[in-house]
């Protein structure tokens, strides 16, 4: 067969779940795993005659993200119902937001070094980034979950019905399956530092719908296969080989049918079978749903003024991506480092405000990845839930840099800094831990160190193939007698000298 072109063109559909105390409208807590139906009211029940009420928190957690998003804030959004009728639904139709989402045209960077093959993707790219573009941002509420035993129950838990969704959709920017992937690890890395949602995937907190076609060029012809919408992925994984597996189907499936194109078949709905690693047909064009949308007449629409919205502009941190790019700039670190340093917001704010308290940013961030790191391990928390004192870690990171302390003991005085709360440097003197660069007690060391190991010392001066490991022990003397406190580069060097005699 003659050569062709494929491009995959790929758009998002996300459903994050907000970390508020409540429901999106009515006062029923969110509670995971609590027992089924203990968390229903009349409102999220559906019962006839029940008010909503709008859940402030939601719509601030919203329009923050839809800031951090680039979008445009709508001045008024108004609320809609979308009609359907499934048991988990009990009032037959979800609240949403139709034609006035709260959030549009914004744009979102993306990591372009985590992604392949980016070519003919339809978004601009700024040096290590890439920009895919949100169509729009709203709110609304989930509905409950069905269970399903055997073939002939299924049980209806409403506990889920009504909790407040962020629904986000991209414009087709997305070129591949690992640039779909970045894009999904980058936003859950937003909400959670925008303390919007604990985007815990296990939970469900986190929604995917990825929208897949392919623009193939043949013989000077452009032919779209059909869009694919695969419903409801909840890991990151099954994001990346869903749409991986359909780009290839699809090919496939043209490849076998000239007519197998979006003009002929228009969109279809597809489930993903993790098990056997395929997607699997739900339904097309003709069975597409009527929501009949229509404004709800039990709520008021939302008008945003400019100055909350200044105020909720003012109050945006630093987005991670953003961090990333600065850490390897000011600091040199390496991408995966600065990635590393920048996991968790509050560490890397403990980081910041170590440098502003006058660390260096590359030896803090060798302390942060080693020892501060293990340290919170140790106690399965995060750094900055250890507590310390950032003025503390920027004098630990300072006697390193200077040579007054040696790697190994800033760990020792790190544990130290975690139970007392005291400076590193009245810790170092108080316990004798300073370097010892004096050449007077260095000199006595090495000749100590010699005088008891003549034959290591002797071979030391010998063959090279046995002097490297001869020197190494006599080093290693020198610095047990020196209770680890000599400056091991200038052992070194005073070493090197007395070989030369
Ligand atoms: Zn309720
Ligand atoms: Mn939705």
């Amino acid at each position: 067969m003659a050569e062709f072109v494929a491009r995959p063109i790929i758009g998002l559909e996300i459903h994050v779940q907000l970390a508020t105390r409540t429901k999106m409208f009515c006062g029923c807590p969110l509670e995971f795993g609590a027992p089924p139906n203990s968390r229903v009211c009349p409102v999220c029940g559906g019962l006839p005659g029940a008010l909503p009420v709008i859940n402030r928190q939601a719509f601030e957690y919203a329009v923050r993200t839809a800031l951090a998003l680039n979008c445009r804030i709508a001045a008024l959004t108004k609320w809609d119902r979308k009609s359907y009728y499934y048991p988990d639904l009990p009032k037959n139709y979800q609240i949403s937001q139709y034609d006035l989402p709260l959030g549009s045209d914004g744009r979102f960077e993306i990591s372009a070094a985590e992604v392949g093959d980016a070519a003919g993707a339809e978004s601009t790219s700024t040096a290590g980034t890439r920009a895919v573009r949100i169509r729009r941002a709203h709110l609304e509420e989930d509905a409950g979950k069905n269970t399903h035993e055997g073939l002939d129950h299924t049980r209806v838990d409403l506990n889920r019905a009504g909790t407040p969704l962020l629904e986000i959709v991209t414009e087709p920017d997305l070129a591949n399956a690992d640039e779909t992937y970045a894009f999904c690890v980058e936003l859950q890395r937003l909400v959670r530092h925008l303390g919007v949602s604990e985007a815990d995937m296990q939970k469900g907190h986190m929604r995917f719908e990825p929208n897949v076609n392919v623009a193939i060029t043949f013989e000077g012809r452009e032919y779209r296969t059909p869009i694919s919408e695969i419903k409801n992925l909840n890991s990151f994984r099954h994001v990346h080989d869903a749409v991986a597996y359909e780009i290839r189907r699809q090919v496939a499936a043209w490849e076998a049918d000239r007519d197998y194109t979006l003009d002929k078949l228009g969109k279809m709905n597809f489930g993903w079978d993790d098990v056997r690693g395929v997607t699997e047909f739900q339904r097309g064009k003709e069975e597409a749903h009527d929501y009949r949308y229509f404004p709800d007449p039990d709520l008021t629409p939302v008008t945003v003024d400019d100055a909350w919205l200044n105020e909720l502009r003012g109050g945006l941190c630093e987005l991670p991506l953003t961090r990333v790019s600065r850490y390897v700039e000011q600091h040199g670190l390496s991408r995966v480092d600065a990635d590393n340093l920048a996991a968790d917001r509050a560490s890397a704010e403990l980081f910041d405000a170590a440098v502003a308290a006058g660390a260096d940013g590359r030896t803090l961030a060798r302390q942060f990845l080693s020892f501060w790191a293990a340290e919170a391990n140790r106690r399965q928390g995060t750094i900055a839930k250890l507590g310390v004192d950032p003025a503390h870690m920027a004098d630990l990171a300072r006697l390193v840099h200077e040579g007054l302390i040696n790697a190994t003991t800033a760990a020792g005085v790190a544990s130290m800094l975690i139970e007392r709360r005291q400076s590193p440097t009245v810790i170092v003197e108080a316990e004798g831990m300073l370097q010892v660069r004096d050449e007077g007690a260095m000199e006595r060391w090495i000749n100590e160190a010699i005088a008891a190991n003549p034959k290591a010392w002797a071979d030391a001066k010998g063959i090279p193939k046995k002097a490297q490991a001869a020197l190494g022990f006599i080093r290693g003397q020198v610095m047990k007698l020196s209770a680890g406190k000599a400056d091991p580069r200038m052992v070194g060097e005073l070493l090197e000298k007395k070989l030369r005699e």
